[in-house]
């Protein structure tokens, strides 16, 4: 059975950028005869604006993006990425930590592909008393590979690449990382299409899936939508959120921008007509093997 996810961050309305992940994971999932799940990823509260999860959802039915089950929200499993953590601790696979971000960025120099790779600090020497604690994951020099359904074969040293990362922050928020690999493995989920920008994280996924003995998922990062300066799409770069009055054309853009060749006649059809075209013609290997893709408007 075919089990695949939408996962939104609510910090705002869906964007042209965020409607392409839509498409691309609902056809995937529907092509397969497998179910779409949306979950809503509003974990780090300070960065969730109020009413962007409910907007979101309307946005997608309003697109006919129509999802199965529970709509699931993190913010609501917090004992799950609990358990999870435990179980790590458990297994020795995990350390406190009580350096901010000032210490960390002063001990070190050593970038990796998402920012400093931590010297170890905590693990060698004690920790601070009455800090704040956060809790990192021990890492080892091993490569991770695997092959992704659109950018072929990936490789990353973890330990060399991004070293001892955070799954619990010392403000108790649980990071993306693990509450992504929880659930993800907690709902069953047997395919990920997510977008590019997302490749550099998924070798620390795979790297807890092992740890925490849950069956490694198959992943599709598809290219992001970029603007003329090669910038995301994204609240940031003042991407507009998509309107239902203009569902044909922006369907029929997301299905061309993944190069799924939709009849021109599709623009003028129903939105239910234009899914059913594209998940009865859906063709994965058809989506261009790049990370990101400069959209025009
Ligand atoms: N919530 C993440 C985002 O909106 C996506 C996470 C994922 O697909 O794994 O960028």
């Amino acid at each position: 059975m075919y089990i695949g996810r939408f996962a939104p961050s609510p910090t705002g309305p869906l964007h042209f950028g965020s409607l392409i992940t839509a498409v691309a994971s609902y056809c995937d999932a529907k092509a397969n005869h497998g179910k779409w799940l949306v979950r809503i990823e509003d974990l780090d509260l300070p960065r969730t604006i109020k009413g962007a999860a409910d907007t979101i959802l309307r946005q997608l039915e309003a697109f006919g993006l129509v999802w199965d089950d529970k709509v699931v929200y993190q913010s609501q499993r917090h004992a799950y990425y609990e358990q999870a953590l435990q179980q790590l601790q458990t297994q020795h696979l995990i350390y406190p930590c009580t350096c901010t971000r000032k210490e960390v960025a002063d001990a070190s120099d050593q970038r990796g592909v998402d920012g400093i790779i931590y010297p170890r600090t905590c693990l060698n020497h004690p920790l601070k008393s009455n800090a704040p604690q956060a809790w990192r994951v021990k890492t080892e020099q091993e490569v991770i590979q695997f092959k992704d359904l659109v950018q072929g074969h990936i490789q990353q040293n973890i330990g060399l690449e991004v070293g001892d990362f955070i799954l619990k922050r010392a403000d108790n928020l649980f990071s993306y990382q693990l509450a992504v690999v929880v659930d993800d493995a907690l709902q069953g989920v047997t395919h990920i299409v997510r977008g590019a920008d997302l490749l550099d994280s998924t070798p620390r996924q795979m790297y807890l899936q092992h740890a925490l003995q849950y069956t490694v998922p198959h992943y599709a990062h598809i290219p992001i939508a970029t603007n003329s300066k090669g910038e995301k799409l994204s609240k940031q770069t003042h991407a507009k959120p998509i309107e239902a009055q203009y569902a044909n054309d922006l369907l029929y853009d997301a299905l061309s921008f993944l190069q799924q060749h939709p009849p021109v006649a599709l623009k003028i059809a129903p939105i239910n007509e234009i899914l059913h075209w594209a998940t009865c013609y859906w063709h994965l290997n058809q989506v261009r093997h790049q990370q990101a893709i400069c959209y025009q408007m």
